[in-house]
């Protein structure tokens, strides 16, 4: 499966429904999307329009922010010689900056995985730690990893952790290490450098995409008018928009071009939040700083579910923009592309894994109804005792040790059947990341990221050239929803 194949293009119209898109290039609906009804799409800008070229654009954060915290804060030297590791973290993650440590949570937001510092933790102490407890991840010293832009934050901490225990850095406690490290990222997206040397070498930085423009102009055509809705802020827009869009298509010579309404610096969740003056910027027709969602709406003429959202942030761009402007929303997974990969890769696997778990519940099951013959087999010797004559006191017990004998055969197969799944699923989920498996799921359970998705985003989708694949005027159908009870019929 490739990133993206540009014989698609030409592709005859989707007669059949999307069926026959190649997942990579899907818009998996999680609430059925009637294009249709939309008006007004957006865009956000980092990780949507523009996708870095990783793990580069980390690495160069993850220095900056080194670099930081040696000249202004007074941390040792140590930490500009640690190489940053891409594999590191995922998204969805949660960061413990009380206790220096790592989580991956599952749906009801109880510990599945965790590391201290960069060492995995061994189940039995992360037992004793958090225990089946759930984490209220919004409260303070903990931070969601749900960006992209957050991931060599969890590195370099988890680093300046391992720093910290091991005598090479000075710090009061992991706490400070925590704020200390969030300092230090957010500056270095603030002062300037960092983007000033994006912007240089954007070339490498920021790969061109194609389909970009093509997507954007067929959707305009289409008549849905279009809008920008980013938190970076002017001269950083203009300089990754124009790299991206301008000069693509003779008819829309500038990026500006190809969108009815410009906000940046929106400082999204707040945008749909509070109420600020949008300011409009001097010389730029239809571009503006701040703002809000209802001054947006108006501008547009267009509100709630006749506006899509395309973001990457599951919180600032999802699940706000849901919440609070009642906005449909397409989520963009950038990671996808590898996830579909991966999981074509081991959908044998796959498939093994499914077998040996309907037959190790099947095993189980069989050795529960011995089990349960035994007891009653005991109950009847117990309460007939005094009444059963000698030779069927003999054969009750004669059936109640071949009964125990059959059960306990089946669960010491379980167990096998059990290390066999368990080893297999251990060698998948690595494939994902040794670490912390897939981003979706842990073992049979979803992950709280997995969750948050399934709850705000009506769809999501690698890349925004996807879009380009669709009907502008046809409806993307999630599947119909069922409960155990109505998959029985
Ligand atoms: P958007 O995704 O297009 O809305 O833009 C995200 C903007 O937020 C980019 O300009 C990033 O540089 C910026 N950003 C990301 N993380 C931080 C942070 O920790 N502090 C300040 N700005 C950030
Ligand atoms: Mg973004």
């Amino acid at each position: 499966m490739t990133a993206w194949d540009p014989a698609l293009l030409a592709a005859p119209p989707l007669t059949e429904g999307e069926n026959r898109l190649p997942p990579a290039h899907k818009l998996f609906a999680l609430r059925t999307l009637p294009l249709g009804e939309i008006r007004a799409i957006g865009f956000d800008m980092d990780h949507t329009l523009a996708r870095y070229r990783a793990p580069e654009i980390d690495g160069l954060a993850f220095k900056k922010a080194a670099r930081l915290l040696v000249r202004d804060r007074g941390y040792s030297p140590w930490l500009l010689e640690i190489e940053y590791d891409p594999g590191f973290a995922v998204r969805g993650l949660v960061l413990d900056g009380l206790r220096g440590n790592l989580l991956k949570l599952n749906r009801e937001r109880q510990v599945v995985r965790a590391c201290h510092g960069s060492r995995a933790m061994p189940r039995p102490e992360l037992d004793v730690v958090y225990g089946r407890r759930r984490l209220s991840t919004a409260a303070k010293g903990f931070r969601n990893i749900d960006t992209l832009f957050e991931i060599p934050e969890s590195h370099l901490y988890a680093q300046m952790v391992d720093g910290l225990d091991r005598g090479l850095l000075k710090a009061e406690n992991y706490l400070q290490l925590f704020r200390d490290v969030r300092w230090a990222i957010d500056s270095a997206h603030r002062n300037g450098e960092m983007k000033a040397e994006i912007l240089e070498h954007r070339h490498f930085f920021i790969p061109p995409d194609p389909q970009l423009a093509l997507t954007l102009d067929r959707l305009k055509r289409e008549g849905k008018k279009l809008f920008l809705l980013t938190n970076s802020e002017w001269s950083f827009t203009h300089g990754v928009l124009s790299h991206l869009l301008d000069g693509q298509d003779e008819a829309r010579p500038r990026w500006t071009d190809y969108f009815d309404l410009v906000v940046v610096s929106s400082r999204k969740p707040a945008f749909f939040l509070e109420t600020p003056e949008p300011v409009a910027l001097e010389g730029r027709p239809r571009c503006f700083t701040g703002g809000h969602a209802a001054w947006l709406e108006a501008q547009l003429g267009a509100e709630g579910e006749q506006i899509l959202y395309v973001g990457d942030h599951i919180y600032g761009d999802v699940l706000r923009s849901k919440k609070n402007a009642s906005w449909r929303t397409l989520l963009l997974v950038p990671e996808l592309e590898r996830e579909l990969r991966l999981l074509e890769a081991r959908n044998q696997d796959m498939r093994d894994l499914v077998r040996l778990e309907t037959t190790r519940r099947r095993t189980l099951r069989r050795a529960s109804v011995l089990m349960d013959q035994w007891k009653r087999n005991r109950v009847r010797r117990h309460v007939l005792g005094p009444r059963l004559s000698a030779e069927a006191a003999v054969a009750l017990d004669h059936e109640a040790a071949h009964l125990a004998s059959s059960a306990e055969a089946l669960q010491r197969r379980a167990e096998l059947q059990n290390l066999e799944m368990d080893t297999l699923m251990k060698s998948v989920e690595a494939a994902f990341n040794p670490m912390w498996g897939p981003m979706f799921r842990d073992r049979d359970e979803q992950t709280r990221f997995a969750d948050q998705i399934q709850q705000f985003a009506c769809a999501y989708t690698g890349r925004v050239g996807n879009l380009y694949m669709y009907d502008p005027h046809a409806t993307v159908y999630a599947p119909m929803p069922a409960l155990p009870h109505e998959r029985m019929i």
